[in-house]
């Protein structure tokens, strides 16, 4: 049985007082979510010291493939950890689109996380154009692929899948449930053609415009494991009834 995952990603949003909120928002909220708050990096540490004593934990929205050395600006997975972070994005379409990271740079960037023992949250999807032209999994199955290629299938066991249509982020109009359940359904028949056991219990999340009125449509499909909440984080009551609608 997969656990779901309902996870925040607050982008370059948010402060300590949300931190607090958030936390006070999910107390007593009834789930079956692990939920994973991603802040940017600066709140890593004061979100690890808020969410102690809590189930709620802590995620990074990027990683340097580097472990350290001359890379102003970069943080790395071993500082990650430091902080108490167990999960990392890793190409988020914004990172791909603003930041040029190509499959192979996202594929290093999950190996960097690994290493150190955080699970990367992999996150694939198409544009709309690519939907219209019916690219839709050839798009995703080339990301899948480099990392496949530099991990090998086991690798997907010690990690999370998140399917992000990027017509979908940020937008407001989520995909429906069946069109994101078909998809999903694709990702695990393309793990299961290398590893049904690591097929049946990867876990995908469904991120695009999840919010409260659509969440528990989305979750009860049988391969969506969760979601990956942008904007709708950044509500600390509306997130903990998207968090309670994983049940
Ligand atoms: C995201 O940033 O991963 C995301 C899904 O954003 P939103 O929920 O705002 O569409």
């Amino acid at each position: 049985m997969r656990q779901y995952i309902v996870a925040g990603n607050w982008k370059m949003n948010g402060n300590e007082a949300l931190l607090i909120a958030v936390r006070e928002a999910l107390a007593g909220v009834e789930t079956k979510a692990e939920v994973v708050i991603i802040p940017p990096y600066v709140y890593l540490p004061s979100a690890t010291q808020h969410f102690r004593d809590t189930n709620l934990v802590v995620g990074a929205q990027n990683v340097s493939k580097h472990e350290e050395g001359a890379f102003t600006g970069e943080i790395s997975g071993l500082m990650l950890r430091d902080t108490g972070c167990q999960y990392v994005l890793v190409g988020h379409s914004e990172r791909r689109t603003m930041y040029g990271e190509t499959n192979e740079i996202v594929a290093n960037k999950f190996v960097a996380a690994q290493r150190v023992g955080i699970t990367p949250i992999l996150c694939v999807g198409e544009t709309f154009s690519e939907r219209g032209a019916g690219k839709t999994m050839a798009v995703i199955e080339a990301s899948l692929e480099a990392v496949r290629a530099q991990v090998g299938i086991r690798g997907f066991g010690k990690a999370v899948l998140a399917y992000e249509p990027i017509w979908a982020i940020g937008t407001g109009v989520a995909a429906t449930p069946e069109m994101a359940q078909a998809i999903h359904a694709d990702i695990r028949k393309w793990v299961a053609k290398y590893d049904e056991g690591i097929a049946k219990n990867l876990q995908i999340l469904y991120g695009g415009s999840v919010a409260p009125l659509n969440a528990q449509a989305l979750f009860s499909m049988p391969d969506i494991d969760g979601g990956l909440v942008g904007g709708a984080s950044l509500k600390p009551d509306g997130f903990a009834e998207i968090v309670a609608q994983a049940k």
